[in-house]
């Protein structure tokens, strides 16, 4: 493995994955954490303590840690509403940013970011982590190297219980609440640069079914069109204890099943079946998909890579998720707004 460049990182959110997932992996890799910004003095306080972070900012203000010149790149994990403006002032500030998924909460605001940072000549990497799995890299190069031949279906499970301490915004009415923003956005940032293609158009419903009083979405089932009359069919909820997760592709000469890759660790299998029968695929990578992340953002910023989710890939998966929830509220089949695809062969494996 390549050893990654060493940052300084500033911390935007006092965040569950700041603090479960990603100090842990930036301390891993080696990484320099400076200092963190919050609006919540009190807590960002406690959370600095408690994750032993430098707090050399006055109350944990945004603008104090910007302005500080030995900052190279900012972990933006702030509620989805205020990722705008979080990465914005970040990229202005010259900043290289890593930004937590959904990349904001709608297209437009999406594409402010992208645009910011591609003028300032700033990195941008969106943290949707399932792309960078060993396993789904695997799923990926089967299908690219003909082994089930032409793609036709892919079939998606992400269910889980929502964790207690997590049924905050997410089960609000802010923008960027509900299970669409949450874990749809990651299958499409899956599911996209698997097939290499356009999204073209979506049907969708979603559900409040939780028991719970949520005020936006907490299942989503999702039917969408991809070129050349592939079918993708995405279940998301924040509802099921017991509901394994699992990526399924199939084409017309074999089918690829991945059993329990929906989920942030470095879990799961690969299964193949075809004329010769079913078996299972090594899968030699298991590090942890946030390591990967951050070790090919590192790479970006010295040139010599691209992150694993760009912001272009990252609007992309927005693009669906925007399609999901507009097909849902109309109860018709909506255009998906998508990009150019990424050509599959132009990616690191
Ligand atoms: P949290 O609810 O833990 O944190 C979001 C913000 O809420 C924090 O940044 C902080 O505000 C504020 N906050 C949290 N706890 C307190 C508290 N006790 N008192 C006062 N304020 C508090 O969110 P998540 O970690 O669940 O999500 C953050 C972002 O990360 C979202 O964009 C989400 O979509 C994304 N995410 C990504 C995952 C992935 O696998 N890539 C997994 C989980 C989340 P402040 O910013 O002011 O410090």
């Amino acid at each position: 493995m390549t050893k990654s460049p060493r940052l300084n990182w500033g911390l935007i959110g006092a965040s569950d994955i700041a603090e479960t997932r990603m100090l842990p992996a930036l301390r891993r890799m080696g990484q320099s954490v400076q200092g963190l910004a919050s609006g919540h003095a009190d807590h960002a306080r406690a959370f600095a303590a408690r994750n032993e972070i430098p707090s050399p900012y006055r109350d944990y203000h945004v603008e104090a840690l910007l302005c500080d010149p030995t900052i190279d790149a900012v972990y933006v994990s702030s509620t989805n509403d205020q990722h705008l403006s979080h990465a914005v002032a970040a990229a202005s500030a010259g900043k290289h940013v890593l930004c937590e998924k959904p990349l904001s909460v709608n297209l437009d605001d999406a594409r402010k970011i992208t645009a910011q940072c591609n003028v300032l000549g700033v990195v941008l990497g969106v943290n949707h982590h399932l792309p960078a799995a060993g396993t789904h890299r695997v799923v990926r190069k089967l299908l690219r190297d003909g082994a089930i031949g032409r793609a036709l279906s892919v079939n998606v499970r992400h269910t889980s219980l929502l964790p207690e301490r997590l049924r905050g915004w997410r089960l609000g009415d802010a923008p960027g609440a509900g299970v669409v923003m949450d874990l749809s956005c990651h299958d499409a940032s899956v599911v996209n640069p698997l097939l290499g293609t356009r999204a073209l158009e979506t049907t969708a419903i979603t559900v409040k079914q939780g028991r719970w009083d949520a005020r936006s979405e907490d299942a989503s089932s999702a039917v969408i069109l991809y070129e050349d009359d592939v079918l993708v069919r995405l279940h998301d909820s924040f509802t099921t204890p017991h509901t394994p997760t699992y990526l399924e592709v199939h084409g017309d000469e074999g089918s690829i099943f991945a059993p329990e890759v929906m989920t942030p660790e470095p879990i799961g299998a690969v299964l193949l079946r075809d004329e010769r029968g079913e078996r299972e695929i090594a899968v030699t990578d298991r590090r942890h998909t946030y390591d990967i992340t951050l070790e090919r953002f590192t790479r970006a910023v010295r040139g010599e890579d691209r992150p694993v989710v760009d912001g272009h890939d990252a609007l992309n998966a927005m693009a669906v998720c925007a399609s999901i929830l507009e097909s849902a509220r109309t109860g018709v089949r909506v255009s998906i707004d998508f990009d150019l695809p990424t050509n599959p062969q132009e990616r690191v494996p």
